[in-house]
C-alpha cells in the first residue's frame, strides 16, 4: 500500500500504477497535439527513460498515427552506460521499438572517460550535457522525429525551476521544455513525466518489472543541482505538494515569459549545420577546445 502524502491517498498496487498513468496521459494532452508523429524517446535504460517509453508505448498503442523509437547517446562510461545499454535494448525489444544509438566516439571521435582525462579541471556534467543535446536532436531529425521525449520526473522539472528563478534566468526559465513552439532545426520536446515524482516513478518502475539501474555516473559534478535536490526534498517533507506548487506556479508564468522572449533567430552552424544564434555551435567550440588539449597534438606542435 503506498500513501500518497501530497494527496492523502493510501493506493495499492493496481490503483497506483493507475494513478500515474492517468497523470501521464493527463500531462501528454496538455503537450500535444499528436498527429502523425513520430516520438522519440531519449532512453538511457534507467528507470525514468524506461518509464517514459513504457507508458509513450501504451498510451499510443491504438494510434497507428503515432509511432515510438528510442535513442540512446552511448557517452562512452566505462562501469556505467555500458551497464544501462543491456537494459534499454531488453525495455526496447519488449515494447517492440526500434533502438537508434549515437555514440560520442563517433561524433566526436572520443568517449566521455577520455574526453574527462583531457579535461581534467572542468566540470565534466558543462561538456557531457552540450554534447548530449546535440546528439539527441541530430538523431532524432535523422529518424524523423517530430517529438522528443525526456524522462525528467517532478523532482528534475521543480529543480530546474527553483536553480534558475534562483539565479534569475528568465531568458532560460522562459525556453524550459515542453515545448509549444517548433523551432527551425530543433525537435520540440516533452516531458510525460513532469508532473510524477521521482520517488512514483521508481515504484511505477519496479511493480511494472522494469529495470532500476542504481549506479551513479563517476564523473557526475552536479554539486548544484545535488543541493536544490535535498532543499526541495526537506521542503517537500514539511509541506507535501511544494514541487507540484512549483511547478503549476512556473506553468502560469510560462505563457507570459514566452511572449516576453521571442524565439532567438538560429542559422546553421558553420561546422555541423545544428540550429545556433552564432557562427559555430556550442558543441563544435567544446570539440576545438578539447583538441586543442590533446596532449599528443601539443607535444608536436612543441
Ligand atoms: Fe554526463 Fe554528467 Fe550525466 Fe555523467 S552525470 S552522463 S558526465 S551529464
Amino acid at each position: 500500500m503506498e500513501h500518497v502524502r501530497y494527496s492523502g491517498q493510501h493506493l495499492c498496487s493496481t490503483h497506483f500504477q493507475e494513478f500515474v498513468e492517468y497523470r501521464v496521459k493527463r500531462d501528454l494532452r496538455k503537450q500535444g497535439p499528436f498527429k502523425d508523429a513520430k516520438i522519440a524517446v531519449a532512453l538511457s535504460g534507467g528507470k525514468d527513460s524506461c518509464v517514459t517509453l513504457k507508458l509513450l508505448k501504451e498510451t499510443f498503442r491504438d494510434n497507428p498515427r503515432v509511432t515510438i523509437e528510442a535513442i540512446l547517446v552511448d557517452e562512452g562510461i566505462e562501469g556505467y552506460r555500458d551497464q544501462t545499454i543491456p537494459l534499454a535494448r531488453d525495455v526496447c525489444e519488449r515494447f517492440g521499438v526500434p533502438l537508434h544509438i549515437s555514440s560520442y566516439k563517433d561524433a566526436v571521435g572520443l568517449t566521455m572517460d577520455e574526453l574527462v582525462k583531457r579535461n581534467p579541471l572542468s566540470l565534466p556534467c558543462t561538456y557531457c550535457g552540450v554534447l548530449r543535446r546535440r546528439a539527441l536532436n541530430t538523431t532524432a531529425k535523422r529518424i524523423g522525429a517530430t517529438h522528443l521525449a525526456t524522462g525528467h520526473n517532478l523532482d528534475d522539472t521543480a529543480q530546474t525551476i527553483l536553480m534558475n528563478q534562483v539565479r534569475g534566468d528568465v531568458e532560460r526559465l522562459a525556453r524550459l521544455g515542453p515545448h509549444k513552439r517548433v523551432q527551425p532545426g530543433l525537435v520540440p520536446r516533452i516531458l510525460p513525466l513532469r508532473s510524477i515524482p521521482e520517488r512514483e516513478v521508481a515504484l511505477y518502475a519496479f511493480l511494472t518489472g522494469l529495470p532500476v539501474h542504481h549506479g551513479d555516473c563517476p564523473h557526475s559534478s552536479e554539486a548544484t543541482r545535488g543541493k536544490y535536490r535535498e532543499l526541495l526534498l526537506k521542503l517537500e517533507a514539511d509541506e507535501p505538494g511544494t514541487r507540484h506548487a512549483l511547478v503549476a506556479g512556473y506553468d502560469r508564468m510560462a505563457e507570459v515569459l514566452a511572449g516576453a522572449f521571442k524565439s532567438a533567430e538560429l542559422a546553421a552552424c558553420a561546422t555541423c549545420g545544428e540550429p545556433t544564434q552564432h557562427g559555430r555551435c556550442k558543441a563544435c567550440l567544446l570539440i576545438d577546445e578539447i583538441v586543442a588539449k590533446d596532449p599528443a597534438r601539443s607535444a608536436t606542435e612543441s
